[in-house]
């Protein structure tokens, strides 16, 4: 399974890069779908019979199906309970998270948990979470082993950490929030097949592991936090923070989902 989240895709650097509609959106929506191809390649040639990706940006309806590698199927548009990682619990081998990015509040190319802004910091277990940690440990929660991270170099140095085992490819160097060096598209082609042919000697499902789990957010206003906090086992645990206990992270997950689409409604023009 390959999760395709876009603001780490080759050659993308700023809001309108990501944001659909606009013209160049549509530009790198093509090196997006490029980078996903090259990863299915990859995957291919080291063994996967069936590989299923899962749009994970916006509206996640971003990659061209005309132009998927026709080894893949593609998981597209919104509304999945398990959202970035939906499909993880359908006995896949294991996990690609492409195109990823730094967490909120963290040096990266277009950083961020979940909301562009709004969320300055998450925290799980008491451990600072990017998308890729709460998805990894999802995916653990299924037995199923991260293969391959890529993104920009602090993508890939978040990435050592909560699955050092995977490789990782970064596509382009950080120089900014709004800024990096980029590879073009027919080197990290190049380098995301390659890693995807090695990573696939670690596909294999191992045992689940179900742990509670602890989550905080915190918001860069304090009227988000209260609205969160109507969501049943969410408190308000500072101004512009909450936090929650769930069973399981599929649980924890499904919370912080409600959490943040909470949070985006109270969002206010101008003041945020
Ligand atoms: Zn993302």
């Amino acid at each position: 399974m390959i999760s395709a989240d876009m603001e780490g895709a080759t050659g993308v650097t700023w809001t309108d890069d990501v944001v659909p509609g606009t013209e160049q959106w549509q530009r790198f929506r093509r090196l997006f779908t490029g980078d996903v191809n090259a990863v299915i390649a990859g995957l291919a040639d080291g063994g996967a019979t069936d590989v299923l990706v899962n749009e994970a940006h916006s509206s996640q309806r971003n990659l061209l199906l005309e132009d998927l590698d026709p080894r893949a199927r593609m998981l597209t548009g919104r509304h999945k309970p398990l959202s970035m990682m939906e499909g993880i619990d359908t006995g896949v081998d294991g996990v690609v998270f492409l195109g990823y990015h730094a967490g909120a509040g963290c040096d990266g190319v277009l950083s961020h948990t979940y909301l562009p802004n709004q969320i300055t910091g998450v925290t799980l277990d008491g451990i600072p979470a990017s998308e890729g940690r709460l998805n990894a440990t999802l995916a653990a929660e299924y037995g199923v082993p991260v293969l391959l991270v890529s993104g920009d170099d602090k993508t890939c140095d978040d990435a050592a950490d909560y699955a050092p085992d995977a490789a990782h490819v970064a596509v382009k160097e950080c120089i900014s929030r709004y800024a990096a060096i980029c590879l073009p598209p027919s080197r990290t082609s190049a380098d995301l097949t390659t890693a995807a042919t090695t990573c696939m000697r670690r596909a294999g499902r191992g045992k689940p592991t179900t742990t509670p789990h602890h989550i905080d957010v915190e918001f860069d206003a304090s009227h988000l936090a209260q609205a969160a906090a109507v969501v049943p086992t969410v408190e308000q645990t500072g101004v512009r923070t909450v936090g929650f206990d769930a069973p399981t992270m599929t649980e924890a997950m499904k919370t912080f989902k409600i959490v943040t689409a909470i949070a985006d409604g109270a969002v206010q023009g101008k003041y945020g």
